[in-house]
């Protein structure tokens, strides 16, 4: 068993008065891929802005040792956790490569130039189009951009949110091929929301079943698509 890189214990999280997460516990082990499943509204998106400090908590996230819950979110980008936001937050007026060096940001010109490299062997289409607007970019075309921008600092934990939204699924079966090779090639631990639970199950290691703010459970993620109970609580099938 690895140890975990991140533990989140007793969160809560707030949006004004309204509490969205009631105390919820999970742990996500070192170089593996932990998948986030839950309805809509169970609070998924606000596990991932609450530990990169975009929303109000209380509780602790302790990243690598260290309690990071409420430092400032550049700071934790800083330690090793990139977000890939719902939507995947890449700027559409800026070229490919321009998207790639913002990512860069934390780190120096060099490291970022050698990152961008890298990626670009990976993600070759990324390279083919580094001068074009990312708005001209096809849905996965912007969601591997988004995720090699989020790469290019390097992080330990990468945190994604609903990787497949808007996807046709050949492309979102390919953007988890990715996914998969890079935690694999580079040994990234990833957190994952992903409502589909079936192509994140194949590269995730245990999943974290989230219900109305509350953790009901983490299990392994092998066997989880064929419980049945799991399959029409969580999977939607
Ligand atoms: P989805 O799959 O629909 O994205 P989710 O599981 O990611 O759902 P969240 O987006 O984390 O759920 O939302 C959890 C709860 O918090 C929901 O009841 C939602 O309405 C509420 N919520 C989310 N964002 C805000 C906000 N900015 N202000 C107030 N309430 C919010």
């Amino acid at each position: 068993m690895s140890a975990n890189l991140l533990g989140v214990e007793g969160l809560h999280a707030r949006y004004g008065s309204a509490e969205v997460l009631h105390g919820i516990d999970f742990v996500v082990p070192q170089g593996e891929v932990t998948v986030v499943l839950g309805a809509n509204g169970a609070g998924k998106t606000t596990i991932l802005r609450s530990i990169c400090s975009m929303v109000r908590t209380s509780g602790r996230i302790v990243f690598d040792g260290r309690d990071i819950a409420g430092m400032r979110t550049d700071r934790i980008a800083r330690l090793g956790i990139a977000h890939v936001p719902q939507g995947r937050g890449t700027f559409g007026d800026l070229t490919v490569e321009e998207n790639l060096r913002i990512g860069g940001y934390t780190t120096s010109s060099t490291a970022t130039e050698q990152a961008i490299d890298q990626w670009y062997e990976f993600f070759p289409r990324l390279r083919e189009r580094r001068r074009q607007l990312a708005a001209g970019l096809s849905g996965g075309e912007q969601q591997m951009l988004a995720i090699a921008r989020a790469l290019v600092a390097r992080p330990r934990l990468l945190l994604l949110d609903e990787p497949s939204l808007g996807l046709a699924p050949r492309i979102t079966q390919e953007v988890f091929r990715a996914l998969g090779r890079i935690n694999e090639d580079t040994g990234t631990t990833i957190l994952v929301v992903e409502q589909n639970a079936h192509l994140a199950l194949e590269i995730g290691s245990s999943a974290v079943l989230v219900d109305a703010g509350r953790v009901v459970s983490q299990r392994p993620a092998e066997g989880l698509a064929h419980d049945e109970s799991v399959r029409r609580a969580y999977l939607g099938y």
